[in-house]
C-alpha cells in the first residue's frame, strides 16, 4: 500500500489535472513533496474524461509514416472519413499539417518509433507500481485487445506492420475466424482475421480513474485548486504563477495542460510549440456493457469499442480543428454505423447515450514533451496525442527522475522542448 519516501518537502505545483497531471501529482506527493494541482476545471474534465480507455502499448508507430501519404488526400476529402480537417479551421491547422507531413520520412518515423517503444515498454510496469502503492491496481484490466480485419487485402498488407511490431518486441497472436468466433461471439461474420495483443489492457471508466487518483492524492495530503493559470514566471528564486486575480509562488512547477499547453510554454520560454488539437469523439451504448471481453479495434473501419462499467464505448476518429471550435457531434454519430457493421444482430447499437468530444494534444512527430528547464524549477509533460492514458504513469516516473536529478530510466532526449527551437 502507501509507501512514503523521504520528504524533501518542496512546494510543487502541477498545472493541469488530466491523467498526466494527476499521475505526476500522485507520484510526487508519494515521494514526500507538497504538491498542489491547479486546474481550471475538475479532475479529468479535459481530454482524459472520455478516451477509449485502452492501454495501447502495441501502438509504437508515429502517426506520420511514409505509408500514410498516398492515403491522406482521399481520407481528408470524404466527410465520413476517419480523418478530417474542420474546413473553417484550415488556416489554424495548415502549418501544423505541413510539419506533420514532413515527419513522414523513414528516418523521422524510425526515430519516433524507437522513442515510443521505449515509453510503451515501461508504461504498464510504471502504472502498476503507481497504482499498487495506493491500492488501486484494480483500475486496470489486463485482458489484451484485438485488432480485427474484414478485408483479406488489408490483412495481407498488415504483414509488414507485424514484422515491424516484432522488431520492436511487441507480442501478438494471429487469430483465424474460428478462434475469433469462440473468444468474441458478438462480432459480425464479416470479421475474418484478428491480431490479438496480450500485453495491453483497458480501463472500465477513464473518468472514474481520474477521480480515484485525485481522491488518493488528496488523502495523502495533496491540495487541489480550481484556478486558471494565465502566466508562469521562472525568473524569480521561486516560480511565480499568476491567475487573473492573484499570484502564487512555488519551488517548482510542472506544466501538464494537455492540448492547451502551447500558450503557457510560449509565455515561459518564448518557444512556439506546434501543438495541435486533434479531436476525437465517443458514443456510449449503455445496454452493451457486457458484450465484448476486451477492446476491439477495426483496421477497416478505424475505430475502437471498449467494454466499460457503464456501457460499450465506441471511440475514435481524427478531426483537426481549432482548440475552441464547436464539436461536430455527427462524427460521434458516425461511430454508430461503424459499430453496426462490426457487431452481430444480438448487439443493438441504436439505443446510444452520451456523445463526447476531446482534444488530443498532438505534436507533429507524435512524441510528447517531457523536459526539465530553468535548473529544474520548471518541468514539462504534455503532447501525448493518442497515448496519454497509456503513457501517464511512465511520464510521471520520468518527471520524478528529472525532478530529483536521477538518471532517467529511458533516454528522454527525443522528448525535449528544444526540438522546436
Ligand atoms: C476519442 C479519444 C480516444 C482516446 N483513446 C485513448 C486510449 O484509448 N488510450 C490512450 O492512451 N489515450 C487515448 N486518448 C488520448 C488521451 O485521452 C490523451 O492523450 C490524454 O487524455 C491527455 O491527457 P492530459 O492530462 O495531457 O490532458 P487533459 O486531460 O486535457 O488535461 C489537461 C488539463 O489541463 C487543464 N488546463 C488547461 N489549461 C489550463 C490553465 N491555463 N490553467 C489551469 N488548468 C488548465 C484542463 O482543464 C485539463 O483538465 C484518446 C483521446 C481521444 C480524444
Amino acid at each position: 500500500m502507501v509507501k512514503h519516501q523521504p520528504n524533501s518537502g518542496q512546494k510543487i505545483a502541477v498545472i493541469g489535472g488530466g491523467i498526466i497531471g494527476l499521475s505526476i501529482a500522485l507520484k510526487l506527493q508519494l515521494s514526500g513533496e507538497h504538491v498542489t494541482v491547479i486546474d481550471k476545471k475538475g479532475a479529468g474534465e479535459g481530454c482524459s474524461k472520455g478516451n477509449a480507455g485502452h492501454f495501447a502499448t502495441e501502438q509504437v508507430f508515429p502517426l506520420a509514416t511514409p505509408g500514410l501519404l498516398p492515403q491522406l488526400p482521399k481520407m481528408m476529402l470524404s466527410p465520413s472519413s476517419p480523418v478530417s480537417i474542420r474546413f473553417q479551421d484550415i488556416h489554424k491547422t495548415f502549418f501544423w499539417m505541413f510539419r506533420f507531413l514532413a515527419k513522414a520520412r523513414p528516418s523521422a518515423t524510425q526515430h519516433a518509433t524507437r522513442a515510443l517503444t521505449d515509453l510503451n515498454q515501461q508504461a504498464m510496469s510504471s502504472w502498476y507500481q503507481l497504482l499498487d502503492s495506493v491500492g488501486l491496481s484494480h483500475l486496470i484490466v489486463m485482458d489484451g485487445s484485438l485488432l480485427t480485419f474484414e478485408s483479406d487485402r488489408l490483412f495481407k498488407a498488415y504483414g509488414e506492420t507485424l514484422l515491424a511490431l516484432e522488431s520492436q518486441g511487441v507480442r501478438y497472436e494471429i487469430w483465424g475466424q474460428k478462434v475469433i468466433r469462440e473468444r468474441v461471439p458478438n462480432l459480425a461474420e464479416s470479421v475474418k482475421h484478428g491480431v490479438f495483443f496480450p500485453e495491453t489492457g483497458h480501463s472500465l471508466n477513464p473518468y472514474r480513474m481520474c477521480l480515484e487518483l485525485k481522491s488518493e492524492f488528496e488523502r495523502l495530503g495533496g491540495n487541489w485548486c480550481e484556478e486558471e493559470i494565465e502566466n508562469i514566471d521562472a525568473s524569480y528564486r521561486s516560480v511565480r504563477l499568476s491567475t487573473l486575480k492573484s499570484t502564487f509562488d512555488f519551488d517548482s512547477v510542472v506544466v501538464a495542460t494537455g492540448a492547451e499547453s502551447a500558450t503557457l510554454v510560449k509565455k515561459l520560454t518564448g518557444v512556439k510549440v506546434p501543438l495541435q488539437a486533434e479531436r476525437g469523439y465517443h458514443l456510449m451504448v449503455p445496454d452493451l456493457a457486457n458484450k465484448l471481453p476486451f477492446p476491439i479495434s477495426s483496421a477497416d473501419r478505424k475505430f475502437i469499442m471498449t467494454p466499460m462499467s457503464h456501457g460499450l464505448r465506441l471511440a475514435g476518429t481524427v478531426e483537426y480543428a481549432g482548440l475552441d471550435s464547436p464539436a461536430n457531434m455527427k462524427r460521434a454519430e458516425m461511430l454508430k454505423s461503424l459499430a453496426k457493421g462490426l457487431l452481430n444482430e444480438q448487439c443493438d447499437v441504436e439505443k446510444s447515450g452520451e456523445r463526447w468530444m476531446g482534444n488530443r494534444p498532438s505534436l507533429p512527430d507524435s512524441l510528447p514533451v517531457i523536459d526539465r528547464l530553468s535548473e529544474g524549477k520548471v518541468l514539462l509533460a504534455f503532447g501525448h496525442q493518442h497515448l496519454g492514458l497509456t503513457q501517464a504513469a511512465v511520464t510521471a516516473d520520468l518527471i520524478y527522475q528529472l525532478h530529483t536529478k536521477q538518471k532517467t530510466s529511458l533516454d528522454v532526449a527525443p522528448f525535449s522542448l528544444s526540438r522546436f527551437g
